[in-house]
């Protein structure tokens, strides 16, 4: 099965997707997770976007088009995947709907209290990725993942000033995309606003999975 995840930033994308590759076996392809690893590396891209990221911008369209298109093509992502962060503008979704159309766009529904609330409290492991929060699901030992052993930090763009500006973005630029998506038919909405564990029973419940 081929999905977005589509949602303000905090919404729990990257949450419900750790826990949906675990039911579908498909990867769970982050544009944000993947530029963040190229910020860590310093490579090229990683120099590139590290400003942008950090004030809450979104990278070009172009840039992340083609960083998407290569991901897609590897083998792994042949028999379905799960975007979580792409496509967040409408030139990336007509992109993506030439080179490889989606089955369901799921829609985490989530007002920008919850969010404000979610994103300043998130913290994340550097080196795999996995999302905490400060209050709602903490690190058995602080600042240490409990899956990998990384470091479990606060990232650039979760800080105050880039949260706003995040928000802002979102709703002029990504959020048209649910429109475009119920326009054809293959958006579900999930209340994003409940633990994780209810979140994936609305989920498998839209999508008629019984796993
Ligand atoms: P995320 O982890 O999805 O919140 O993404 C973190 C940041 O990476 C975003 O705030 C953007 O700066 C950048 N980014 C991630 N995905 C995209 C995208 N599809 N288009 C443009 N910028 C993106």
């Amino acid at each position: 099965m081929k999905l977005i995840f589509l949602g303000p930033p905090g919404a729990g994308k990257g949450t419900l997707a750790a826990r949906v590759v675990e039911i579908l076996k498909v990867p769970h392809i982050s544009t944000g997770a993947i530029f963040r690893s190229a910020i860590a590396e310093k490579s090229p891209l990683g120099l590139k976007v590290q400003a942008i990221i950090g004030g809450g911008g979104l990278v070009d369209d172009e840039t992340t088009i083609a960083l998407i298109r290569e991901r897609l093509d590897r083998e792994d992502a042949r028999g379905g995947y799960i975007l979580d962060g792409f496509p967040r503008t409408i030139p990336q979704a007509e992109a993506l709907a030439a080179f490889s159309p989606v089955d369901r766009v799921v829609n985490f529904d989530i007002p920008d209290s919850a969010v404000l609330e979610r994103l300043s409290g998130r913290r994340v492991c550097r080196n795999c990725g996995v999302n905490y929060h400060i209050t709602f699901n903490k690190p058995k030992q602080e600042k240490v993942c409990d899956r990998c052993g990384g470091e479990v930090y606060t990232r650039d763009d979760d800080r105050e000033e880039a949260v706003a500006k995040r928000l802002e973005v979102y709703r002029a630029q990504t959020a048209p995309l649910i429109g475009f998506y119920r326009d054809q038919g293959i958006l579900v909405d999930v209340d994003a606003r409940p633990a994780v564990e209810a979140v994936l029973a609305a989920f498998k419940q839209a999508l008629h999975i019984r796993i």
